[in-house]
């Protein structure tokens, strides 16, 4: 009988020329690695059975090669997972860098890169796909990542303020904008008024907008024409959204303090945009400057005006916020909801009586959370709804009407309910704000520099 081995690692072939060559029952093969094992004991198809004496074959199967002894041969191992997603990113990468100069394109920086005239235009393809290419500047930068066999696998293009426009070349071609996040500084400056505020604020380096912010809250409490006279002291406070020199967004005043004819006049701006604004004179709260609709825009004032639907002049009993839909609607004072449902050209509307005598009214809403209900009492602030068009209306905005007495009147000049808010807030929480806030001022004023107190977003 002539042997031959079928295959490497059949452990019956090799049982049987141990057999054969009367090898002693103690003889051992040479313990084969593991890992090499897993590997070459892999077998395409499973093996017949070879025709032998099963007796003496199973027993120097055991002694000899560790067979399974319940069956001729244990299953063959599986193939060890040859996984292609895991190999190529373990392949080595290569990086090239380089930036656009003046009058170059993308497409010829690209081709510096070693980029094909098809990775190129695909390139350029999945770039436009979130950044207008016409757009490009010298100085902008470009990675181009390409797999050790020349693949091209990843671009990055990097713009202004940090952003930066990444596409990944894999089975498909997926492309992102990666926004950085700004850091929220605080900032502040003392200085003293000169001929107007406007002119005191650019000379000092101070975005001169706050002083149109200053007049909106003073407004009808300090005349700035004819009370600011020269020499008055006036401190603010600010955040700035910065990516490292470069200011971002808006700056947005935190603090304010105006001394005029020896009364001290202190504003407080929520931190998140969210709460009222605080007046208050000498350490006492005069006002809240509560608004309906944050940031909105007043489309319609109060008074006749020719009707947007019917055409004709009627009276307008409220102002009207332009918002997109859905932007939250808040309480303007504390109060109870006296009304939730719907009253014809109104539509969707919530009533908040504010006293006796004082009412307001939030129209043509599109919500009302499913919590408030008739009764609750609301503070100044609290959300009662989401702009709509519900009833009779041209586009999404929040009728915005002050009742007393159940007359309508100008919701702009309406005292009462300012104060109301302010009744409201006169508690500790309001003071405490004033407290924190003159602490940070004079902290930061403290230091050289007048910017501290870094924060996330
Ligand atoms: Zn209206």
């Amino acid at each position: 009988m002539k042997l031959r081995y079928p295959a490497i690692g059949i452990a019956g072939a090799g049982v049987a020329l141990a057999l054969l060559l009367g090898f002693p029952a103690s003889w051992k093969i040479a313990p084969v690695p593991e890992a090499l094992a897993a590997v070459s004991n892999w077998q395409p198809a499973p093996l017949q059975k070879p025709a032998m004496p099963v007796q003496p074959l199973t027993v120097f199967a055991h002694t000899v090669v560790g067979l399974d002894t319940a069956g001729w041969m244990a299953e063959p191992p599986a193939r060890p997972d040859f996984d292609l997603a895991l190999l190529k990113t373990a392949l080595p990468i290569e990086t090239w860098s380089g930036t656009l100069s003046a009058g170059e394109t993308l497409d010829s920086l690209l081709s510096t890169a070693g980029l094909s005239a098809p990775d190129r235009a695909e390139v350029a393809l999945a770039l436009a796909a979130e950044f207008d290419l016409r757009k490009l500047k010298p100085g902008y930068a470009v990675e181009v990542e390409t797999s050790f066999s020349g693949t091209l696998r990843r671009v990055v293009l990097s713009v202004d303020a940090g952003v930066q426009i990444e596409a990944v070349f894999a089975d498909e071609v997926a492309t992102r904008k990666i926004v950085p996040e700004p850091d929220l500084v605080l900032r502040a400056a003392a200085t003293t008024v000169e001929t107007s505020i406007f002119v005191t604020l650019a000379s000092a380096d101070v975005p001169a907008r706050f002083a149109v912010d200053l007049a909106e809250m003073l407004g009808g409490t300090v005349d700035f024409r004819r009370d600011l006279k020269g020499g008055e002291r006036l401190q603010l406070m600010w955040r700035e959204a910065t990516l490292g020199d470069l200011v971002i967004r808006q700056p947005r005043l935190s603090f304010a303090a105006l001394t005029v004819d020896e009364a001290l006049y202190e504003i407080v701006w929520p931190d998140d945009n969210s709460g009222n604004a605080t007046i208050f004179v000498d350490g006492e709260l005069l006002r809240v400057f509560a608004q309906p609709v944050k940031g909105a825009r007043l489309s319609s004032v109060y008074g006749n005006r020719r009707h947007p639907v019917f055409g004709d002049v009627r009276m307008h009993t409220g102002v009207d916020f332009a918002a997109p839909h859905g932007t939250p609607v808040y309480a303007t004072a504390p109060g109870r909801i006296s009304f939730i449902g719907r009253r014809g050209g109104y539509g969707r509307v919530v009533e908040i009586a504010h006293g006796s005598d004082t009412m307001t009214r939030y129209a043509h809403l599109s919500s009302v959370p499913e919590a408030l209900a008739v009764g609750d009492r609301v503070a100044a602030g609290d959300p009662i709804g989401r702009v709509g068009a519900t009833g009779t209306a041209t586009g999404p905005n929040l009728h915005y009407e002050v009742r007393v007495d159940g007359r309508p009147t100008d919701p702009m000049s309406e005292e009462r309910l300012a104060e109301a808010a302010s009744a409201a807030e006169t508690n500790p929480k309001a003071l405490a704000r004033l407290e924190d806030s003159r602490a940070q001022f004079s902290g930061l004023l403290d230091q050289d520099v007048a910017t501290a107190m870094s924060e996330r977003l």
